[in-house]
């Protein structure tokens, strides 16, 4: 027997007319790449968007086009955003960060009819346009008056592309689980992958992003997603923040501490998201000027292991609370977020703490389980650690056209490629990307742990722990570190550090000091090429072990 509801399909363009009918002067505002803020509201970004996917249709997107966009959080790119799938056409990511060879292969692949690129791109595509074989149409977002010289095929301004139509448009109707946003996987090895959202995986999973014990927007708030756009779907600030009519504010081009704090006390920010790497020049640049923070009051991180000294520091320096969140580009993207059991708010704060430093209970929609190698569950103690799969609704079942083969198992679980532990309580801990697991005499160490408190020594800005060959051991771990500007400590320092803070055998056994750790198109430490350039690295005691470091 079938419920008898209403068929509602679950679009992306219906959160948007909630926003505009009831909530409709609330602000949205862009640091503009041409430099001005500008202010909007989300009736306006309604009615443009409306605008725009008239236009879109009226130059023949059909739906279940690809779309691209190449560009910074502003009010035009999630006008974008809702303009293109308003249409029928599928919002396609672009990362500015990646190689030129992985932007063209990413778009060919995805076949994109359109590029939306902000002025501070054009030059990129200009490069790269005579291998976009299938891009029709360039649209600067930007207006007429500050359209740049371009070669760019077609080329419009997108306020003159705007100008092609009114508002007076119907969405297009689709089906819930028709295509909806594309965005590519960073492929550390291999080529990138499209993961392929529908709208009802957007739709489903804002919902449950936007509830109390996960980023618990409401129309109170003010949010300031620091997390691209173009990085795994702004994890769903763009979907969930309208459907609560939040105040958005879009930094643009500019993530340095400095803009970012002026940003947080000039519009008021209650909340905020990002990835480690952008929260610390925030925190380098308040405690080198001895600010405050007025208004902030919750911030979230993950893209990768948030350290305990930046959570301390957040919470008990500054008042904002700390929500870890781990997700990836596959399941929407988020997994599981730090917010406490009741019981455990009642903890004294150094245990707390503790449990803040995992990366969280799975969001309702997200089920979990961890397994060893041969795919059989392991108990939920905290201390087994094993391969962490996941199922859901807002969680990939493929790639965009078969990429990979099948990725679920045989009860339909994905393999995150993640190794992590989770206990009784339902918090779940990432000991490190499978890749990256330290295998030393037949045990894991995991790398994550050494770097979350090296970063905790004063003089350390960014950690890195790698598995360096041993004749003895198979691997063991070498420390890399990235010192704070004109901060100094020595090898010997370092180790005493970590001394008593972690097991003696997963000590490492040798730091190296460099100039600059890299950080790869996501924000996320690049262990690739350090496991590269450390290949031929020798470490104390020995000698005859150096070779291939582990992959
Ligand atoms: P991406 O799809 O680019 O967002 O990358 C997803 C991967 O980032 C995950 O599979 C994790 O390896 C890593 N990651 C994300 N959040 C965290 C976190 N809070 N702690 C540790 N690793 C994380």
């Amino acid at each position: 027997m079938l419920g008898l509801m209403q068929d509602w399909p679950l679009l992306v363009h219906k959160v948007l007319d909630h926003a505009a009918t009831y909530a409709g002067d609330k602000e949205i505002v862009t640091r503009g790449i041409e430099g001005p803020i500008r202010r909007t509201n989300w009736q306006a970004v309604h009615e443009r968007s409306r605008r725009l996917a008239k236009a879109l249709a009226r130059r023949g997107i059909k739906s279940g086009d690809r779309l691209a966009t190449l560009a910074w959080n502003t009010e035009r790119h999630l006008e974008s955003w809702y303009g293109i799938t308003g249409a029928g056409g599928v919002y396609h990511t672009l990362n500015p960060r990646l190689f030129p060879e992985q932007l063209i292969y990413i778009a060919n692949h995805a076949e994109d009819r359109m590029i939306f690129v902000d002025l501070t791109f054009v030059p990129i595509l200009e490069k790269l346009q005579a291998e976009l074989k299938t891009v029709e149409t360039y649209v600067i977002l930007t207006d007429a008056a500050h359209m740049p010289q371009t070669g760019l095929r077609n080329a419009i301004a997108y306020e003159e592309l705007l100008k092609e139509a009114d508002d007076d448009f119907a969405w297009v109707t689709l089906d819930e689980n028709a295509a909806c946003g594309l965005c590519y996987t960073s492929g550390t090895t291999g080529n990138p992958k499209g993961v392929l959202y529908s709208h009802r995986s957007n739709v489903l999973h804002a919902m449950a992003v936007l509830g109390a014990d996960v980023l618990a927007l409401s129309n109170a708030d003010t949010v300031l997603p620091i997390v691209p756009m173009f990085h795994a779907n702004a994890w769903s600030l763009s979907f969930s923040a309208p459907m609560t009519g939040t105040k958005m504010v879009m930094p643009g081009a500019k993530l340095d501490g400095e803009s970012v704090y002026n940003l947080l006390e000039d519009e008021q920010v209650t909340m905020s998201a990002a990835v480690p790497t952008v929260w610390l020049m925030l925190l380098q640049h308040m405690e080198a000027n001895n600010l405050k923070l007025s208004t902030l009051k919750r911030v979230a991180i993950g893209g990768s292991a948030c350290p305990p000294s930046m959570i301390e520091k957040f919470e008990r320096n500054y008042g904002v609370e700390v929500m870890h969140a781990w997700g990836m580009t596959e399941l929407s993207p988020v997994g599981t977020i730090g917010s406490l059991l009741a019981r455990d708010r009642l903890r004294p704060y150094d245990e707390q703490l503790k449990i803040k430093s995992k990366q969280g209970r799975p969001i309702f929609g997200v089920e979990m389980k961890i397994l060893d190698d041969n795919g059989k569950e392991l108990p939920r103690d905290g201390k087994a650690f094993g391969h962490l799969v996941v199922r859901g609704p807002a969680i990939s079942k493929g790639y965009f056209k078969g990429e990979g083969g099948n990725v679920l198992d045989h009860e339909g679980f994905f393999d995150t490629g993640d190794v992590a532990t989770l206990d009784a309580d339902g918090y779940m801990q990432i000991t490190d990307r499978a890749k990256d697991v330290i295998k030393s005499g037949g045990e894991w160490i995991s790398s994550i742990d050494i770097e979350n408190i090296a970063v905790g020594h004063p003089a350390v800005a960014i950690a890195a722990v790698i598995g360096i060959a041993h004749p003895k051991w198979d691997e063991r771990p070498l420390l890399i570190v990235q010192l704070k500007p004109g901060a100094e400590a020595t090898r010997e320092d370092l180790l005493k550090f970590l001394e008593g803070k972690i097991a003696k055998w997963w000590m490492p056994d040798d730091v190296a000091f460099v100039d600059a750790i890299p950080v790869g198109p996501t924000g996320k430490i690049q262990k690739l090429s350090l496991r590269d350039v450390f290949k031929s690295h020798v470490l104390p005691g020995a000698a005859g072990g150096a070779g291939k470091a582990a992959e």
